[in-house]
């Protein structure tokens, strides 16, 4: 928005076109609002006070996280993250605190619920369909208490699902072994020569999919395995979640971080993570080399319905029916039951960055700065897809684009 000098300006005596350069008065609130570091879109929200009757419109700013939303929320948002960001990773006394002992209401809560279930499960069994029932309403009562009372955790539900298929956990013969540690009830890292915890930062990257150009799109298109990037893209977290898991039992203590997932120019998403703690980088890159993430989904690597052919509902067989025969279609779980092979591996690329970070130094802030920097940019912005992006980086981005459309 370009400034506008305050003259007095007799609107009847303009054109069309010059009335349409003027500032609109909305244009105006969003600037002030901007300059004032406040909500551009707040929510109105209407508060009656129940005693006196009073109602008054209170205005609740959006929250948005994105700047092209609302850039004073977002950066509010990011400021937030950064400070925990700051605080968090170079604690020198653990944050956790201990929980609370369960009290004589919570074990009495317990053990009624307990009774119950056992009478459920004896009812079920000799299909007293009522009383199940009757149960099910008091079970569903005594929950919602043992949450009042502060009760955390899963509890145990009245019927228990279908057990999911067993599969061999045994590690692929490619995969080389980690050692392993019993995990020690510690979140904080080692100190060396006595006064320095050094802190651990670290960038993991997915495989190349075929030679890039510096701004990320493929030298060739037709060699670029879109495929393959675009399902690691997908099972991306699950890999993450599947390196924390290697790393706790690799390392032996609870490994806290604070990590973000950024696109890279090519589209293929890659992590920056603070690690709390120093791990040797022997260590981080045998574990990131180790962990691997199977997809046991069907094969889908055909369309077989596409938009002039789809499959048709059957209310009678409660399935969806093939147009053409009429016979109804496997669900998922049928369709996995059989599996030889998981129908997608994901692991990481080579490229694996690790670097030693002491609290309170200037990189340690330049670094804060890098894992918070496209906090607030959408996923193409990120990317680099802004009006800038060169042909052949958007005829990329279409490409990532149609394979993630059918993965
Ligand atoms: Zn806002």
């Amino acid at each position: 928005m370009t400034a506008t000098q305050p003259t007095a300006v007799d609107i009847t005596a303009l054109t069309r076109a010059q009335r349409a350069t003027l500032p609109l008065s909305a244009d105006v609130a969003q600037a002030l609002a901007e300059q004032h570091g406040v909500c551009i879109r707040p929510l109105a929200m209407r508060r009656i006070d129940t005693t006196t009757g009073r109602t008054d419109i209170v205005p609740v700013p959006c929250g948005s996280t994105r700047a092209d939303q609302c850039p004073p929320c977002a950066d509010k948002a990011r400021r937030l993250r950064m400070a925990q960001c700051r605080q968090g990773w170079h604690l020198d006394a653990e944050p956790v605190t201990d929980r609370a002992k369960p009290s004589e209401q919570h074990q009495e809560l317990m053990a009624t619920r307990a009774d119950l279930a056992a009478v459920y499960t004896e009812c079920k069994a000799i299909g007293d369909e009522v009383t199940c029932e009757q149960i099910a309403e008091s079970v569903a009562e005594l929950d919602t208490e043992l949450r009042a009372a502060g009760v955390r955790g899963r509890l145990t539900p009245l019927d228990p699902p279908a057990k999911p298929v067993k599969r061999s956990t045994r590690r692929r013969q490619d995969a080389p072994d980690l050692p392993r540690r019993p995990v020690e009830h510690r979140t904080l890292g080692r100190v060396f020569a006595g006064r320095y915890r050094p802190s651990t930062f670290l960038t993991l990257t997915l495989d190349s999919y075929g030679r890039v150009d510096s701004d990320g799109a493929a030298v060739d298109p037709d060699l670029y395995d879109y495929r393959r990037a675009a399902r690691d893209a997908i099972h991306f977290p699950a890999l993450l979640d599947r390196f924390w898991q290697n790393t706790r039992r690799c390392v032996g203590w609870e490994v806290q971080y604070f990590g973000t997932v950024e696109p890279q120019k090519r589209g293929a998403p890659h992590f920056h993570a603070a690690i709390r703690g120093a791990i040797p980088r022997t260590e981080l890159r045998a574990i990131t080399a180790a962990t691997y993430h199977q997809v046991w989904w069907p094969a889908h690597d055909r369309l077989l319905y596409t938009d002039q052919r789809l499959p048709v509902w059957d209310t009678r067989a409660k399935a969806f029916t093939d147009p053409d025969t009429g016979t109804p279609l496997p669900t998922f779980d049928q369709a996995s039951e059989e599996l030889a092979e998981p129908a997608h591996v994901v692991r990481f690329g080579t490229q694996v960055h690790v670097k030693g970070i002491l609290g309170g130094t200037e990189e340690a802030g330049r670094h804060v700065g890098y894992l918070t920097k496209y906090l607030t940019k959408s996923v193409s912005q990120a990317a680099g897809l802004g009006e800038h992006a060169t042909d052949a980086h958007r005829d990329h981005a279409h490409r990532l684009h149609a394979q993630l459309r059918v993965t």
